[in-house]
């Protein structure tokens, strides 16, 4: 089939390539000309493990090519994905102008038979507003499709390839039949293709995002009251994960969520209550607690100082919102770097892959190390803000060597409480215990 990817980032990098892995050709339109220009000469834009090996193998085959021309893409393509950003705008309710931009300048292009398909995560109603920008100009049958998208950054390649299932929102028996043949072979294990109505297919996503948020934020609501009543959340974690009615995933508590996913689809599921009169209790909730959840460990590394940051070095390790991507959007660590640094501390980073987005992003506020062990030299503290594996086992003897103090403030609860004692470092984690040096 042919293809055409309207927005090459995470998501429309990943899929597209995918697509034309399975055997597609797929062109893939991005309006920054820088980026091209780099997919152009074989660079890759993002880190996404697996992601090289599948981009490299298509643009040999002649598969997966880039431009910058819209109208040049569109020509040949049956098939045309929206993967444009949403974001939230000021209201926190979803920013549909790169959407329905593209759908209205798609309506003038278009010159026979498409199926436009929305693979942005967008509110319910935006297949209707789609379809209504592309008829305003548009002279030819098209369809328009919902397909959201519920690959996870950091295992991109593997969600896609093999999606839990497929959702589509489609009332056309023509797409319909056309977006099978497509993700034949995504499904190949039995895993579904669920059809159903466009409405139902945007708020599907919505409320899984939301959903998952929710029982993220759940949990750190019980990891700060163990703290409060002496209980552990590492136990109290297991004791619940191993009812299967409640499932083992998505209980770990720690700095709060972030992403470009999670804190925006609260938001705008959020938004999209109070459009249609609608009290989404819940989400007010959860938005009000994971602000809270990101700067939870300020207060507790101040009174450690006594209440006076200035001067202290704080060594921090992982600046990714999660590991295994270099995605620094409403990461927990840069919400931490604004109280620190403004508290007078400085602050040594290092991240394996998001270093240079932060440096973009803020610059030489807070120095970067090359390394995490390299950040800890003369370091008053270590402050832990991403779970990368890299930081899971470190030789503590050396970390304790080369930090002024034997201090470590972790956010995603790496290490375990009686080793840590064992070694005699002071260990504030969430949930848990506080570790005092004897
Ligand atoms: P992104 O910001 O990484 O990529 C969007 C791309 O679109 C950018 O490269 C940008 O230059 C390009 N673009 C903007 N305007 C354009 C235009 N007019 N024409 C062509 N290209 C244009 O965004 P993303 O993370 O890939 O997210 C895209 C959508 O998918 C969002 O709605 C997001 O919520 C949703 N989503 C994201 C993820 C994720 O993990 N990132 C997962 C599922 C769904």
């Amino acid at each position: 089939m042919k293809i055409a990817v309207i927005g090459t980032g995470y998501v429309g990098l990943v899929s597209g390539t995918c697509f034309a892995e399975t055997g597609n050709d797929v062109i893939c339109v991005d309006i920054d000309e820088a980026k091209v220009k780099a997919m152009k000469s074989g660079e890759i834009p993002i880190y996404e493990p697996h992601l090289a090996v599948l981009f490299e193998r298509n643009i040999k085959a002649g598969r997966l090519t880039f431009t910058t021309d819209l109208e040049a893409a569109v020509e040949e393509a049956t098939l045309i994905f929206l993967a444009l950003p949403t974001p939230p705008g000021e209201d926190g309710s979803a920013d549909l102008s790169y959407v329905l931009g593209v759908a209205a300048q798609l309506g003038k292009i278009i010159k026979e038979y498409k199926v436009i398909i929305d693979k942005s995560t967008v509110p319910v109603g935006t297949a209707e507003k789609v379809h209504s920008a592309v008829a305003q100009n548009a002279r030819v049958d098209f369809d328009v499709v919902s397909n959201p998208e519920f690959l996870r950054e950091g295992f991109a390649v593997n969600d896609f390839m093999k999606p839990d299932r497929v959702v589509i929102g489609c009332t056309s028996a023509r797409a319909e039949k056309l977006m099978s043949e497509l993700y034949k072979p995504f499904v190949r294990q039995g895993n579904p293709i669920i059809f159903m109505d466009e409405k139902s297919a945007e708020l599907t996503k919505y409320a899984a995002n939301s959903f998952l948020a929710t029982k993220i934020t759940f949990m750190n609501e019980v990891a700060n009251f163990c703290e409060l009543v002496g209980a552990d959340v590492d136990k109290v974690r297991r004791g619940m994960g191993t009812d299967t009615r409640i499932g083992s995933r998505f209980l770990f508590p720690g700095i709060g969520y972030g992403g470009s996913c999670f804190p925006k689809d609260v938001q705008a599921l959020h938004r999209s209550g109070q459009e249609s009169g609608f009290d989404f209790g819940i989400l007010t909730s959860v938005i009000r607690a994971n602000e809270e959840q990101k700067t939870i460990l300020f207060d507790p590394i101040r009174d450690h100082f006594g209440g006076d940051l200035s001067g202290k070095r704080i060594a921090l390790w992982g600046l990714a919102f999660k590991p295994e991507t270099d995605d620094i959007r409403e990461a927990p660590a840069l919400y931490m770097i604004d109280r620190l640094v403004e508290a007078g501390a400085e602050v040594i980073a290092f991240d394996p892959e998001a270093t240079q987005n932060v440096k973009n992003r803020i610059g030489e506020k807070i120095e970067y190390s090359h390394n995490h062990m390299d950040a800890l030299d003369g370091a008053d503290a270590l402050l832990i803000c991403t779970e990368w594996q890299v930081f899971r086992n470190p030789d503590m003897v050396e970390v304790k060597k080369r930090l002024n103090a034997p201090v470590i403030f972790d956010g995603r609860n790496l290490y375990d409480l009686e080793s840590m004692q064992s070694l005699n470092f002071y260990y504030k984690s969430i949930g848990r215990s506080t570790v005092h040096p004897i």
